[in-house]
């Protein structure tokens, strides 16, 4: 083992050292080598590299590492020898039949007469581990594409060209996924998102890439791509949904609606990758409003429009303070009576520019800045004050208030409605709470539990807008409500007994009945729909052919000059004077 003069140091100094180790002469001929060295030599199996003294180890480095990292190891060691520096320290890859091995080099002179000691310690896990790490904090784990982060980087480098080619994102996002989510399990779901992500790669041209953002959207970079160019790809990407996607085993098809955004070429724009993301999203934002399988080419007036809606935002948050929101009030009709049963608060805000605006221009509004809370709260407060005040007044009406999903998927209803009974002094029983039927098909249990807690407390339940959604009829039985509201749209339609909308509210009445429900019709307009809903059984009417919703202090002058309506057995409305 030993060569020449005895080295500096001995086999068994060098034995003790962990990592394979070598003794090099100043023309890099091997001295010594230690156990770990020849073990390592066996194990690799590789016959560039030879074991034992009296080699080449300079011959050896560059055959093994390939010339470039070669002279590199060759000349540090040369310059070690010679004194010229004080170490050597570096990472190099050996390529082995069975994959490339990391190897840390270290060096350093023992002696006088330039003869240089070589470590080299194996970092193939930790090396593999870092380049995994960096691997995944820029890829999605589901389907192995660039993830957000890498998107916004791969965008960069394009928007940072200097000869600036137009760069067109594309915004991805499947239609009705939530559907497959919730009815078919997130396994399905992943499934589904790996499929597409496939197809995704298949159909991209090679100097574009196609990334996840997370969800169920999808970022197509295309480079050198302007508009046209971006609106024509787009239309090949929705031809990947032309073909069925396999879910769990049923064949089922699919659509997916895109934004389009574009950074034009040209002289530096100043444009940023999230910005040119959030143009594409606000496009299929707008996409999806159009319906499904849509294209939306980005414009300037969308990002105005989100500027407009944060605005109005900001001033719904201060018109709750400022006391700007206002409660109408609709009359509900008992229809076997004739009677004035209640009445339905609507809300509105009387803003100081744009005047009384209607609830259509602001309650989608509240639920998106998390301002849908504090509306339900003050609508319950105004309410119920004002009901206790009509009592006072000896007109014991009932009050019905709307409530959002997003109200209901907080699970603060309950305490808001109890809190609202406390403070007012309103029997419970004169409280209806209105929650629409998507509300409830929504998450049907915890409407149930929620339905359940306020029924308890002897508040009224009713489903709004009933006809107008999808929820099943089984749900129904678990929906612990009094009263089923039918939606205006089957009202309208309902123009005589032998109409489909007239079939439809038969059909509903009687399974309110069943399960111990009252329906009440919305949306009488004319005489001819009231006498209908009631020979169809509905127990209450509403509509602008009983009374617009108007404000409270105009409801007493409207009871006291009002007819009571009536309907006579033979269907053929009345009316006559109170
Ligand atoms: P909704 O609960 O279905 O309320 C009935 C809507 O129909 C009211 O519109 C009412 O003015 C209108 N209406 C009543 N009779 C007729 C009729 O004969 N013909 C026609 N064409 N329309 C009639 P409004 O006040 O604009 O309210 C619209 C929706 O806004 C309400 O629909 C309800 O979903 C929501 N909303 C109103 N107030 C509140 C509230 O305080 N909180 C929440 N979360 N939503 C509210
Ligand atoms: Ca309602
Ligand atoms: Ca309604």
């Amino acid at each position: 083992m030993a060569r020449g003069h005895p080295a500096v140091l001995s086999v068994a100094v060098l034995d003790a050292l962990p990592s394979p180790t070598v003794l090099l002469d100043s023309d890099g001929i091997v001295l010594l080598t230690n156990r770990a060295w020849e073990a390592a030599v066996e194990m690799v199996d590789d016959d560039r590299i030879e074991a034992g003294s009296g080699i080449d180890y300079f011959a050896t480095a560059r055959r093994a590492c390939g010339n470039a990292i070669g002279r590199r190891i060759v000349a540090s060691l040369r310059a070690l020898s010679r004194g010229e520096r004080e170490s050597v320290a570096m990472d190099y890859s050996v390529k082995h039949p069975i994959g490339a091995r990391w190897y840390h080099l270290q060096a350093s002179r023992v002696g006088e007469d330039g003869q240089v000691v070589v470590t080299h310690t194996d970092v193939t896990d930790r090396v593999q581990a870092e380049q995994v790490s960096v691997w995944r904090a820029r890829h999605d784990d589901l389907t192995a594409l660039p993830n957000r982060a890498a998107l916004h980087e791969l965008i960069d480098a394009e928007l940072q060209r200097p000869d600036r080619p137009p760069v067109t994102v594309l915004l991805l996002d499947v239609d009705g996924f939530k559907d497959v989510n919730d009815s078919l399990g997130h396994e399905v779901g992943d499934d589904l998102l790996r499929q597409i992500a496939g197809r995704l790669v298949a159909r991209t041209r090679s100097e574009d890439s196609v990334g996840r953002l997370g969800g169920d959207e999808f970022v197509v970079v295309c480079r050198n791509c302007d508009t046209a160019g971006g609106v024509a790809l787009a239309e090949r990407f929705q031809g990947i949904f032309d073909e069925p996607f396999d879910l769990d085993g049923r064949a089922a098809r699919l659509t997916a609606s895109i934004g389009v955004a574009t950074a034009r070429g040209g002289a530096p724009s100043g444009a940023r990758p999230t910005e040119l993301v959030r143009d594409a999203d606000l496009a299929m934002d707008a996409a999806k409003r159009r319906g499904r399988s849509r294209l939306h080419v980005f414009s300037g007036d969308l990002r105005d429009a989100v500027q407009q809606k944060v605005r109005v935002a900001g001033e719904l948050r201060e018109a709750i303070e400022a006391d700007q929101l206002v409660l109408h009030y609709q009359p509900i009709l008992h229809l076997p009576t004739g009677r004035v049963h209640g009445v339905e608060a609507l809300v509105r805000w009387q803003h100081p520019e744009r005047g009384l605006l209607p609830p259509g221009d602001f309650i989608a509004l509240a639920e998106v800045y998390d301002l849908i809370a504090p509306v339900t709260r003050w609508v319950l407060s105004a309410a119920t004050r004002q009901a206790t005040e009509w009592a006072d007044q000896g007109l014991p009406l009932r009050v019905s208030v709307n409530v959002s999903a997003a109200s209901l998927a907080a699970g603060t209803i309950a305490d808001d409605v109890a809190e609202a009974l406390a403070a007012s002094g309103l029997p419970p029983e004169r409280l209806v709470v209105e929650l629409t039927e998507t509300t409830v098909a929504e998450d049907p249990e915890r409407a149930a539990a929620q339905f359940a807690a306020m029924r308890r407390s002897g508040v009224e339940v009713a489903i709004d807008d009933f006809g107008s959604g999808f929820s099943s009829l089984g749900q129904l039985v678990n929906i612990p409500a009094g009263i089923l509201k039918i939606d205006r749209s089957l009202v309208a339609g309902a123009v005589d007994r032998r109409s489909e909308s007239a079939a439809a509210i038969a059909a509903i009445v009687a399974l309110a009945k069943a399960f111990g429900m009252r329906a009440l019709a919305e949306g009488v307009e004319t005489v001819e729909q009231l006498a209908l809903t009631a020979t169809l059984g509905c127990t209450f009417a509403q509509g602008y052919y009983i009374a617009r919703p108007m404000p409270a202090g105009d409801l007493l002058s409207w009871l006291q000059d009002r007819s009571v309506i009536g309907v006579r057995d033979d269907g053929a409305a009345r009316a006559r004077r109170l």
